[in-house]
């Protein structure tokens, strides 16, 4: 087995992937969640499919992947919006946080195994916001916030590659997002504002910054070291530069072996935002009728280090993909389960379904997509070609090769794995009323099959009728 390559921002090149843990079996994998103030959008998804696709692609390998996503359910945008909404934070953050683990299922991606929330993290946050206050990384401003002191920690802006403007050390910022002062301080603790939610401290009542939560949820459940941190290249700076700075003053050790991050979305070539009216959440484009699996599929077939153009065009050819899929591997299970055929046609090796070393190695580099799908593509027009001269080792073969697809892709084509009994009598039905020219009776079995849930394809002349169950938007008549 060939090496597994990773570009790692910090280092800025790529680079071998090897876990920290010494029997090589588990990794260690933080991914920044959501801020849960609204639906996320399909820039936030992008991110999020791709980390997916690396835990699905490590767990191929073999690993053992211990995944935390944390919630922010504490922050600006948060605040605002329960305030707004005349709601308590939980209430509100409790309501889009449902809605973010509806929408992770809705695009088939894993489930962390650990999901924290920020609100659930406050002792651990106060104890790392002791352990740098002590060791003077940070100071108690008159108002009773904790800021981060930047000047003091060398190393500042390495990931960013920024250089810490000296005029400006000592500046404090205190909003949770900022882009241009770097090598400002930040703030650890803010000090309670009237009517905000709060906790107690040392320091007096408050609450935890943003970038403070991730240093704490992340040491909390992975250790000090994480084998790999990821998120979309907006974290970069500040906030991940600042998980660097914080984490490391508090423990003296490296934070993060590889920092993964995806670049951005753009909507027709343009930066999404809700007044040029390209802003999609999930949930907007659900509505319209797209298919989960196919928007899955369009956040997906790109290289996550190149930036995605997402349009509506694009969404129609990622749907003609999964049709695709789908119709070989129906082709596959229909052959299998309704046609009588021998176990082997010929001489040759049986075909062993295996992922195989072509679409293994392009994902081994970098996680690469645009190869993947080539070879993945080329593989389906030839099992096209093969299928009608396939026994049943064969097609057995076939459908684990869209399990293992699935597997790594999460594009749920070989969920259904049998056809029920009264299906595969009526198609053999519906194929002999068909011979017969009986055409009233076979339509009339179509129409049953159809009831049943299940599509009806006609072969070509001289090849069986096959089934297909009805599973996707553009399955259903409209
Ligand atoms: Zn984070």
């Amino acid at each position: 087995m060939s090496e597994i390559k990773f570009y790692d921002t910090l280092q800025a090149k790529v680079r071998e992937f090897r876990p920290l843990d010494p029997r090589g079996k588990e990794v260690t994998l933080y991914t920044c969640g959501p801020t849960v103030y609204n639906y996320a959008h399909i820039g936030n998804f992008r991110t999020f499919v791709f980390e997916d696709l690396l835990r699905r692609f490590l767990e191929f390998r073999g690993f053992s992947v211990r995944h935390v996503m944390n919630v922010t359910d504490v922050d600006d945008k948060t605040i605002a919006g329960a305030a707004r909404e005349k709601k308590t934070l939980r209430d509100y953050t409790a309501f889009y946080t449902q809605a973010f683990l509806e929408d992770m299922k809705t695009l088939r991606m894993l489930s962390p195994g650990i999901q924290p929330l920020a609100t659930e993290s406050i002792p651990d946050i106060l104890t790392l916001v002791r352990k740098l206050l002590e060791q003077e990384y940070a100071y108690v401003a008159d108002d009773g916030s904790v800021y981060y002191r930047v000047a003091r920690f060398e190393k500042y802006g390495q990931l960013s590659k920024k250089k810490l403007d000296g005029n400006i050390a000592g500046a404090r910022v205190d909003v949770d997002e900022y882009e241009k002062e770097e090598g400002a301080d930040f703030v650890l603790w803010k000090a309670a504002k009237e009517g905000e939610p709060s906790w107690d401290s040392p320091w007096g009542k408050g609450r935890p910054g943003w970038h403070i939560e991730c240093s704490a949820m992340c040491m909390r459940h992975l250790g000090e070291t994480v084998d790999i941190h990821a998120g979309g290249e907006d974290l970069v700076f500040p906030h991940h530069e600042n998980e660097i700075a914080q984490s490391e003053a508090a423990t003296g050790k490296p934070f993060v072996n590889y920092w993964l991050h995806a670049k951005h979305l753009l909507v027709n070539g343009e930066k999404m935002s809700k007044s040029k009216g390209n802003f999609f959440t999930l949930r907007d484009l659900l509505a319209k009728g797209y298919d989960p699996m196919a928007i899955r599929y369009a956040l997906l077939s790109v290289h996550y280090r190149h930036s995605l153009n997402f349009t509506l065009d694009g969404l129609k050819e990622a749907g003609e993909v999964i049709k695709k899929l789908d119709d070989c591997y129906w082709q596959c299970l229909s052959r299998l389960c309704v046609l009588n055929l021998p176990e082997k046609m010929g001489n040759e090796a049986a075909y062993d379904g295996a992922i195989g070393p072509e679409l293994e190695r392009s994902l081994e580099d970098d996680l690469n997509m645009a190869g993947f799908v080539a070879h993945m593509l080329e593989h389906i027009t030839h099992l096209n070609k093969v299928l009608p001269s396939m026994g049943r080792l064969d097609l057995r073969g076939c459908v684990k090769f869209f399990k293992g697809l699935d597997g790594l892709l999460g594009l749920d084509i070989a969920a259904v794995d049998s056809i029920p009994e009264d299906i595969k009598t009526a198609l053999g039905q519906y194929s002999e009323a068909r011979k017969a020219k009986d055409f009233s009776r076979s339509d009339t079995l179509r129409k049953g099959i159809e009831g049943g849930g299940w599509l009806v394809k006609d072969g070509r002349p001289g090849e069986p009728s096959t089934v297909k169950k009805i599973r996707r938007t553009w399955d259903v008549k409209k």
